[in-house]
């Protein structure tokens, strides 16, 4: 595989620093943790977007659009960085944002993620929930098209195979990391949504032989549905990218058991992830993936299921402005 064959819009920092959680390991009593701070990806407060987001806007700009279109849940962290990369690459933005989580703070539609919207000067439009967005939202760069400007159609999530394209590179990254600091990676666990993130991680984890396991932390879909919507995506990407072997289906592993009640719905595990994180290490995490992705690598190191020798590493996948759209969650 060889990604410079793909067109790339050039605005992430990169790489993200991978560093040891020493503190947060010696509270809960080992693995050795680690965290790859892909929240820090650097535009408009960063994430994992960002990363999908050079390959699709670079994709973009190869078609000539002159505006995107892509949707998301109203707190939508890609919907925000989709609307800095339009305002950075001076292309339109058009926003679908859908009313997905049932929500008692009277700022929800206006703080966070939603402010930072407006404030790169996307336009948006607000749907019901359970409408199938992707659908609206490719009907609305259509007659957008039919109106005169070239329109993208960007997936929710970005999650595609061109988007998790960036997740193959993330994964090459962490190897060149980690073999730089001497480090043996048995573990990479991160939140898991709209599967790009863990599609892309498979597929560069599994190319290069690495041996090291995924597990996604699902914030969504039951286990089987989320790890079929992964492997089927993987797989597309592994052929998108010319790799030769089909990826296992043994490589894509989800737990689900850290949803709760629902998509951006918390948990009491959620809540205590964010404040052992900020208390400990100074990071913020965010309510709707990392706190959850979090709460789950927490959860398996109380099950006993990872070992003191062995070494974790935490994909820290951004968020954090969607905490002050759920600030009476916390003390
Ligand atoms: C979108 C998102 C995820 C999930 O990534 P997917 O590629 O959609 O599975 C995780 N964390 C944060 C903060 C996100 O915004």
């Amino acid at each position: 595989m060889h990604l410079a064959r793909f067109p790339r819009a050039r605005f992430a920092h990169l790489p993200t620093p991978l560093e040891p959680l020493d503190r947060l390991t010696a509270v809960l009593g080992g693995p050795r943790l680690f965290v790859k701070r892909d929240d820090c990806t650097g535009l408009s407060t960063g994430g994992n977007k960002t990363r999908k987001l050079e390959f699709l806007m670079g994709a973009a700009l190869a078609q000539g659009a002159e505006c995107v279109v892509t949707q998301g849940a109203v707190q939508s962290n890609h919907a925000r960085q989709t609307a800095a990369a339009a305002a950075r690459l001076g292309l339109g933005c058009h926003l679908l944002l859908e009313r997905r989580v049932p929500h008692t703070e009277s700022d929800y539609e206006t703080t966070g993620n939603v402010f930072l919207d407006h404030l790169h000067g996307a336009t948006v439009t607000w749907h019901p929930g359970g409408e199938d967005m992707n659908a609206l939202a490719l009907a609305h760069a259509q007659s957008l098209r039919d109106q005169g400007p070239r329109a993208y159609f960007i997936p929710g999530g970005g999650s595609n195979p061109t988007g998790a394209l960036g997740y193959v590179d993330c994964a090459l990254e962490i190897l060149r990391q980690a073999d730089a600091m001497d480090l043996r990676v048995d573990l990479v666990v991160h939140a898991t949504g709209s599967a790009g993130t863990q599609a892309g991680l498979v597929v560069g984890f599994e190319a290069s032989n690495s041996g090291i396991p995924v597990l996604g932390v699902s914030v969504r879909q039951p286990r089987e549905r989320q790890e079929t919507t992964v492997h089927a995506l993987a797989d597309e990407t592994a052929r998108f990218l010319g790799v030769r072997e089909p990826i296992r289906r043994e490589a894509v592993v989800a737990d689900d058991r850290f949803v709760g009640p629902g998509y951006g719905q918390p948990t009491p595990e959620m809540v205590e992830a964010i404040e052992l994180l900020a208390r400990h290490e100074g990071i913020l995490l965010d309510p709707v993936y990392s706190g959850k992705g979090m709460a789950g690598l927490i959860g398996m190191i109380r099950e006993g299921k990872l070992t003191r020798d062995q070494n974790v590493v935490f994909v820290h996948t951004g968020g954090s402005v969607g905490l002050f759209a759920y600030q009476h969650l916390f003390a």
